[in-house]
């Protein structure tokens, strides 16, 4: 999506360890037109999937998934980080590992808020090992639901996640892919 390629050229910030920040307009203050493009574009993507749930997981998934939900005319569902895993049986949880802090936290969903009738649409902004997509996907596996993609804002194409995730059959639609990020230069290069 040239929309946010041409942003991310702009506003994105190369760091060290492989990280972009995209604060200015995605992860901290958010472009809400730039979010609904983005929508449009998954629905569009997504046009004949019989989606009738999206699930993100707080907190930078929020956002774009909220803005994303008004296109699919579908709730929003977003996964909690917890510390404590709740034991009374109420609630799907499985664990992940973070990508930018480094360490394993516990996720949980509401048994009330997903189950064998749905129809998921997962959406994140980043995907980079696909930790928080494999840890989505297995909450999805434990409801019994069906999943029936991943959106993504932007993945980035030099980490294994995503082809990881497609070698399983599961239908990955990035708006924006990055080939390659230098830290020292700044310079990002998109697969086209
Ligand atoms: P993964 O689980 O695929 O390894 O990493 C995806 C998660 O880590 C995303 O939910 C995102 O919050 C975070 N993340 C991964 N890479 C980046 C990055 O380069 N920049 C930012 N801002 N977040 C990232």
């Amino acid at each position: 999506m040239k929309l946010l390629e041409e942003r991310i050229r702009k506003d994105g910030l190369v760091k060290e360890g492989n990280v972009l920040k995209v604060d200015s307009f995605l992860n901290h203050q958010m472009d809400i037109s730039l979010f609904q493009e983005m929508g449009k574009e998954w629905k569009r993507l997504f046009a004949d999937a019989p989606i009738n749930k999206i699930l993100t997981i707080e907190a930078s998934g929020i956002g774009i998934a909220a803005v994303a939900a008004q296109y699919f005319d579908v709730p929003v569902v977003f996964a909690k980080k917890s510390q404590s895993i709740n034991l009374d049986g109420s609630v799907y949880s499985t664990k992940i590992q973070s990508f930018t802090h480094g360490r394993e936290y516990d996720v949980i969903v509401s048994k009330k808020y997903l189950g064998p009738e749905d129809k998921v649409l997962i959406i994140d902004d980043f995907l980079a090992n696909g930790c928080a997509i494999n840890g989505l996907s297995e909450l999805i596996r434990e409801a019994g639901a069906t999943l029936c993609g991943v959106g993504i804002a932007v993945e980035k194409g030099f980490q294994d996640g995503g082809r990881k995730l497609r070698d399983q059959g599961i239908r990955v639609e990035s708006l924006a892919i990055i080939e390659s990020m230098d830290a020292a230069s700044g310079e990002i290069v998109f697969r086209a």
